[in-house]
């Protein structure tokens, strides 16, 4: 079960919990130019989370909370 970025990120996208993540999985990155057509930074309204790539640490969600927003949750599948 890989955690997720809903809405309150939208129009936020401080990248707080990008720098909390051990594995940098939050994407996308800013001044990255990725090679298989993603979307930029500045081309999404808010960040996601790789589910490929996240271990579900959980690091990321109090850095969020931290921030005034609480927009990283489990995946539930739905
Ligand atoms: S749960 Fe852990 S690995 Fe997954 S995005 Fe958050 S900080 Fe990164
Ligand atoms: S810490 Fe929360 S509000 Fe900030 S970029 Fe990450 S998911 Fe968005």
């Amino acid at each position: 079960m890989a955690f997720v970025i809903a809405e309150p990120c939208i129009g936020t996208k401080d990248t707080a919990c990008v720098d909390a993540c051990p594995v940098d999985c939050i994407h996308p990155k800013k001044n990255i130019k990725y090679d298989d057509a993603r979307p930029g930074f500045d081309e999404v309204p808010h960040l996601y989370i790789d589910p490929v790539e996240c271990i579900d640490c959980g690091a990321c969600v109090p850095v969020c909370k931290a921030n005034k927003k609480d927009c990283i949750e489990p995946y539930t599948g739905e």
